[in-house]
C-alpha cells in the first residue's frame, strides 16, 4: 500500500483506543518518513500510530492473570486453622428444687418431735 511516503493531513486507517475500531484518522505527526502519530477523524482523539493493529483482547488473559496471581497468593499463604472442635454437649446444671430444699430445712429446724 505504501505506494509513496505517508504526508501530514494523509488519511489513514488506524486503530483508534478510544474508538476501539479500525478508523480513518489524518496523519498528525511524521517520523522519519513514518507515520508517528495519527487524529482519529471520529473523537478527534491523537495518539501514536498503531499501524493498524487491533490489539488483541485482552480480558480473557487479564482474567487468568488474576486467577493465576490469586493461587499463588493462595499458595503462600499460611493452611486456615482447622475449624474448632465442637463444645462438648452442654451439661445444663439441674435446677434446684428450691422448695424440696426449704422443707428439708425446716425439717431440721423442726427437729424430731
Ligand atoms: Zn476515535
Amino acid at each position: 500500500m505504501a505506494d509513496r511516503a505517508p504526508r501530514l493531513g494523509d488519511v489513514i486507517d488506524d486503530y483508534c483506543p478510544r474508538c476501539r475500531l479500525l478508523l480513518n484518522h489524518d496523519v498528525t505527526s511524521l517520523y522519519g518518513g513514518d507515520v508517528a502519530k495519527v487524529t482519529c477523524r471520529t473523537c478527534h482523539n491523537a495518539h501514536d500510530y498503531r499501524h493498524a493493529q487491533v490489539p488483541p483482547k485482552r480480558k480473557s488473559s487479564k482474567k487468568e492473570d488474576k486467577q493465576s496471581l490469586l493461587q499463588q497468593v493462595l499458595a503462600t499463604m499460611p493452611k486456615p486453622p482447622e475449624p474448632p472442635a465442637p463444645p462438648p454437649p452442654e451439661t445444663r446444671p439441674q435446677k434446684r428444687d428450691l422448695w424440696a430444699e426449704v422443707e428439708r430445712i425446716k425439717a431440721q429446724r423442726k427437729g424430731p418431735a
